[in-house]
């Protein structure tokens, strides 16, 4: 069996020679992941009932950006049932998988491969996570109500687009760099059908912003400890949530400020235990409600938190 503490290279790649089925994280760098933590946990508690996942074994590669075509094709030719792909690797694959998920379409991005005979399928289960996430934390759908994204990069735009394709009411985006705010407002302006969309600036929130609204964190800002909170939450009118994709560290500037104020809040790590549920069930066909509590223990767990 593999060793799922270590970290694996393309050199390891070329020996592999589980005589199971393999999962693996690919991403640069990636030994601060802890999906092998969440995954191998749910499979070791599927395999308590099902003992065809006994020897199921989930990884992770460093696999540098320049790599990965050729480490998709090796992936491929040994037979890893699944793949999930972090920083930097999402946008890349998306252009180099046989299929793309219809939903994954718009959002020009996939975390999720699964193996077929003629080539990888391409998913994108941010969107799921994200939206699971914030209804297991906050009790809310992303369709309840007005939305403020923060963040017009990679993890801004697969919200958005869940936002959008669940049909929420308005969506409010806030982005420091105008250029970027622009380009991800036309680029998803499209499926905005019901949904009345705005951009803004971060320092000059406009005047018509809504009360009531869920607060969503899609920026980096808050993953180092000197960091500014991207937004001033005063300066808003009164939200009902904050939702921080960050989750380590667990309190971000943003989160402490919501706590101040006494909004609802939370951080992202259910996203990231139910975008994993997800995966696992496109692969195992195990429905991710089933396996998300026992990632999410063993996420906590690997965090010490
Ligand atoms: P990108 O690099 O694609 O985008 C970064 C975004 O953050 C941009 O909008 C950028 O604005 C903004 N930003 C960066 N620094 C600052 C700052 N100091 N002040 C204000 N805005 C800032 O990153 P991703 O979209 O891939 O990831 C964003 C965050 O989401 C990360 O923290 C990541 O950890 C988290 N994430 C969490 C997941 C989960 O499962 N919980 C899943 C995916 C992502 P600008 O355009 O001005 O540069």
């Amino acid at each position: 069996m593999p060793d799922s503490d270590s970290v694996f290279t393309l050199s390891d790649l070329a020996s592999w020679a589980h005589p199971g089925v393999s999962l693996a994280v690919l991403g640069h760098p990636i030994k601060h992941s802890v999906s092998p933590a969440m995954h191998n946990a749910a499979l070791a508690r599927l395999a308590q009932s099902h003992p065809r996942f006994r020897d199921w074994r989930y990884v992770r590669f460093d696999i540098p950006p320049a790599d990965l075509p050729q480490a998709l094709e090796q992936f491929h030719a040994k037979k890893f049932r699944g793949l999930n792909l972090t920083v930097p690797h999402k946008v890349i694959a998306f252009g180099r998988v046989r299929e793309i998920d219809p939903a994954a379409q718009p959002v020009g991005a996939i975390n999720t491969l699964r193996w077929s005979e003629s080539g990888w399928q391409g998913f994108n289960t941010d969107g799921h996570g994200l939206a699971s996430g914030v209804q297991a934390t906050l009790g809310r759908d992303l369709a309840a109500g007005p939305v403020i994204l923060l963040g017009a990069g990679g993890a801004a735009r697969g919200a958005a687009v869940e936002c959008l394709q669940r049909g929420c009411p308005a969506l409010w985006i806030a982005n420091r760099t105008r250029e970027n705010l622009d380009t991800l407002l036309t680029a998803i302006r499209p499926l905005a059908r019901q949904t009345v969309l705005h951009g803004f600036a971060p320092d000059a929130p406009p005047a018509e912003l809504p009360r009531g609204a869920l607060v969503i964190n899609a920026t980096s800002a808050g993953l180092r400890p000197a960091d500014p909170a991207p937004i001033d939450l005063a300066a808003l009118p009164r939200p009902a949530a904050v939702y921080d994709m960050i989750y380590n560290p667990p309190a971000t500037p943003l989160l402490l400020q919501a706590g101040k104020l006494g909004l609802a809040c939370a951080n992202g790590l259910t996203m990231l235990v139910h975008q994993g549920a997800k995966s696992l069930e496109i692969w195992t066909g195990v429905s991710a409600g089933q396996t998300a509590p026992t990632m999410l223990a063993a996420a906590r767990a690997a965090l010490g938190a």
